[in-house]
């Protein structure tokens, strides 16, 4: 009993022991724990729980002090009530033998026998508090909380790391989700829901937590063409089985061959059976033709109503400002071509911009195609000269009065899609369309001159019969765009479209020419204070429109781009 410190001054930082082994002690620490500074309780509550020491010794010796590696001595001999115990704590006793002995011998012999004997101490006392850490109790008075939070904060890290294992295991759902949580197993199933089936995608999403394997050799399913993922099922290292079709495909001795090392790697370790989201760089067999440059053309409107909107200096500011960052390489090309009741052309090759015009937009061809792309980097200068000075007063000279210029009303908006198109087909690019009002001029015939359908009266009354009326404003009123959209598609072109029009320009039908070529489509007319149609307009509200306009331009600019692409699905039956 006197070998062993009071148990009340020692006790392990982890979890409360078993009732069955010391109980009793427990109930009495716990519930009468005495106060610190008061060395008359003390003393009671050490003669009160002496029976309670002594069952407890009885069941389980805790080990001596001197086996302790963190026992806190110094606070152990402050206490006056400790200094007994302390001076009286011994040695442990070798057995003395009668022959003589080598001193140094001896001397390892009692330390062999001091470790084992602790050792076995350490085990009961590991086995039975799980840890072995000396807690002053006079001054931890809430180690109980402590051991239940860490034993909680340790389940609760398990499974969070669980959970980031089925993450990592399943399609990282910002990359791409499903709209249902099941699906339904029959299309009269589906139909009944009422609930849209789709999959959103999110390629380019530059995670830094997907692997991208850089090699050559990729496994698929020689049967239904599936990728090979943590889902398939290994027969051995040579063997697995798709988990899609059930077929048996071997392993290529590239996918567990490191070249690079000169060593075999064991195929568990391979990031394909690992994560549900792979991004592999694509070699020639997946490729149509060889990548090709990436070519940006802007068309963009300078009718009289964007000219009071005045939002072509935002966008020359916004394509100055990011001109560092766009993506391509040393072939990107880029271009312009403006318009209102005729076409504008730029030629960036010659020392300062040549403006061209075509009056005749019924019969579209393209003067000098050669100079209407130039090469981004090697014409640089030119290019900023043009952002600089020519575009933010076009369609005025810089000396020109502005007073003097005539407002032009039309919108050739369809004629010049045709002609970018014509532009840029051969190769595939990118097209970014900016739209201030309602396309009215070009061939009637196209379909390319749209009405204004909108009757503002019917949008302030509020009733059945009015939004009748308005319904079919969301369906397009002509097909042109659709057919010219899908032409884009074909040869690899997408259209980007900015709205800017804060009167009614008939988004539900220009919209069709992003919307069938994987463009996007940014609407600010709500933004820009507009009137129901009216062509009223606020202009606190046109410059806020115009700062968003700049900003959201910036990030189109400077954001990753892909030129061609093929998507497939596939999926289980
Ligand atoms: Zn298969």
């Amino acid at each position: 009993m006197s070998h062993f410190p009071p148990p009340q001054m020692m006790y392990p930082n982890a979890f409360p022991p078993s009732p069955q082994s010391s109980s009793s002690t427990m109930a009495t620490n716990s519930g009468q724990y005495p106060p610190v500074n008061n060395n008359i309780q003390q003393q009671q509550y050490l003669q009160q729980s002496q029976p309670s020491m002594m069952m407890m010794n009885n069941q389980q010796r805790p080990p001596p002090p001197s086996a302790l590696p963190h026992y806190p001595q110094q606070q152990f001999q402050q206490g006056p009530m400790n200094q007994p115990h302390h001076q009286q704590l011994p040695s442990l006793q070798v057995p003395q033998h009668n022959h003589s002995t080598n001193t140094t011998n001896q001397q390892g012999m009692d330390q062999i026998t001091q470790k084992m004997g602790s050792m076995v101490v350490n085990q009961g006392w590991n086995q039975m508090f799980n840890r072995l850490e000396a807690v002053n109790l006079l001054a931890e008075k809430d180690i109980y909380t402590k051991a239940v939070q860490q034993k909680h904060q340790q389940q609760l890290n398990n499974q969070q790391q669980q959970q980031q294992r089925r993450d990592d295991l399943n399609c990282d759902k910002d990359v791409m989700r499903c709209t249902m949580r099941k699906i339904p197993e029959t299309a009269s199933l589906l139909q009944k829901s009422r609930l849209p089936l789709g999959i959103l995608l999110h390629p380019f999403k530059d995670d830094p937590n997907i692997p991208v394997i850089q090699e050559t050799v990729i496994v698929r399913c020689r049967s239904c063409r599936t990728y090979i993922n943590p889902y398939v099922r290994l027969l051995d290292q040579r063997r697995w089985q798709c988990n899609l079709c059930h077929r048996i495909n071997e392993v290529p001795e590239e996918f567990i061959y490191d070249y690079h090392s000169r060593q075999h790697i064991d195929i568990m370790t391979r990031p394909e059976l690992n994560h549900g989201s792979i991004e592999f760089v694509a070699s020639v067999e997946y490729m149509v033709r060889p990548p090709q440059p990436a070519i940006y053309l802007f068309v963009f409107e300078c009718t009289a109503s964007a000219i009071q909107l005045g939002y072509i200096r935002n966008f020359a500011n916004a394509l100055l400002s990011s001109l560092d960052q766009i993506p391509g390489d040393s072939r990107t090309l880029i271009g312009f071509i403006a318009f209102d009741s005729k076409l504008h052309f730029f030629n960036l090759n010659d020392d300062r911009p040549v403006h061209m015009v075509m009056p005749d937009i019924y019969d579209i061809f393209l003067p000098h195609a050669d100079c209407l792309l130039v090469k981004f980097h090697s014409s640089r200068d030119k290019i900023e000269y043009f952002l600089r000075e020519t575009l933010p007063n076009f369609p005025c000279n810089p000396n020109d009065d502005p007073s003097k210029i005539v407002a032009d009303h039309q919108s050739a908006l369809g004629p010049a899609l045709q002609v970018a198109f014509k532009l840029i087909s051969p190769t595939g690019g990118r097209i970014t369309l900016i739209q201030t009002s309602l396309p009215s001029a070009g061939n009637l015939s196209d379909g390319c001159v749209l009405q204004n359908r909108e009757d503002p009266n019917q949008r302030t009354i509020n009733s059945n019969q009015s939004n009748q009326a308005l319904t079919p404003l969301l369906n397009p009123a002509t097909d042109f765009f659709k057919k010219l959209s899908l032409e884009c598609c074909e040869h690899q072109v997408t259209v980007d479209l900015f709205n800017l029009s804060p009167s009614f320009s008939d988004l539900a039908t220009v919209a069709a020419i992003s919307k069938y070529s994987g463009g996007s489509i940014k609407y600010y007319g709500s933004c820009g204070g507009g009137g129901g149609g009216t062509g009223t307009s606020n202009p606190s509200a046109i410059n806020t429109m115009l700062i968003r306009f700049e900003e959201d331009m910036k990030h189109y600019l400077t954001r990753s781009i892909g030129f061609e692409a093929v998507m497939r699905l596939r999926s289980t039956r």
